[in-house]
């Protein structure tokens, strides 16, 4: 590999001042070992959209079926920020081609992945994402993201670094003019990575490669790495990869 992946981090991960109480969660992880292997671009979704450092905190609110959770300040639900964090969420999402992963910060209304405390009916619960992971993921499905708690687990630490490994190795291959036939040797190099318990994945990826002849390049590639990436969610990366 020629460069270096890149990692998108949310900033307070990093140490920098940027949480609603002005303090950091700086996490040694990523800033004294991946720092070694990984070029680390921070973002503060809340800074970027104009909030203030200290600020109101914000909360995630549903509304009355479950369903559009929106992003309010917990003093004052009427300021509500739910555009502004989907708006920066597609900036960002347009400006980071060249990023192979990003590292987000748990429990945050706005970087938050998985398990996000949404108040529904006055009750909360741990269901959602923060409003700008959200649009991280839906616009970018095959990126490997991940929060910060996931890191300590060595098994799904070693599974996210894999991934990132494999999401910059087919950046520099599409950056070269991606052709039919580099694909397949990408492929055939990374299949085996498939869990054999993704049996539909790999139909899935069979299909669209046996179609290759008659179908435009451009079309297969985006829907290829997102199954690939996909599939590669369970795979156990042989350790030698993963910095510890
Ligand atoms: S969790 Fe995200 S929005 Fe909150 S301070 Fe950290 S980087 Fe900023």
């Amino acid at each position: 590999m020629d460069a270096r992946p890149k990692l998108g981090i949310s900033g307070c991960l990093l140490g920098q001042k940027v949480r609603y109480d002005g303090g950091h969660k700086l996490n040694r992880y990523v800033t004294e070992t991946l720092a070694e292997f990984f070029d680390l671009v921070s973002f503060c979704p809340e800074q970027a959209i104009g909030l203030p450092t200290p600020r109101n905190p914000i909360r995630l609110i549903a509304g009355p079926f479950g369903a559009d959770v929106r992003a309010v300040e917990i003093e004052d639900p009427a300021k509500d920020y739910s555009e502004r964090l989907d708006r920066f969420g597609r900036e960002f999402v347009g400006r980071i081609g060249d990023f192979s992963g990003c590292i987000v910060k748990k429990n945050s209304p706005s970087c938050g992945k998985d398990g996000v405390k949404v108040l529904e009916r006055g009750n909360p619960s741990r269901r959602g994402s923060g409003l700008f992971t959200a649009r991280l993921l839906a616009d970018r499905p095959e990126l490997p993201v991940e929060e910060e708690g996931t890191l300590a687990d060595p098994l799904l630490r070693e599974n996210f670094i894999g991934r990132v490994y494999v999401m910059c190795r087919w950046q520099e291959l599409s950056a070269r003019a991606l052709t039919k036939k580099k694909l397949l040797d990408f492929h055939a190099r990374h299949r085996s990575l498939i869990p054999n318990d993704e049996e539909e994945i790999n139909l899935e990826l069979s299909r669209l490669l046996s179609g290759l002849e008659s179908i435009e390049l451009a079309s297969v590639a985006p829907n290829y790495i997102r199954l690939l990436m996909h599939g590669l969610r369970g795979t156990v990366f042989k350790s030698e990869m993963v910095p510890e």
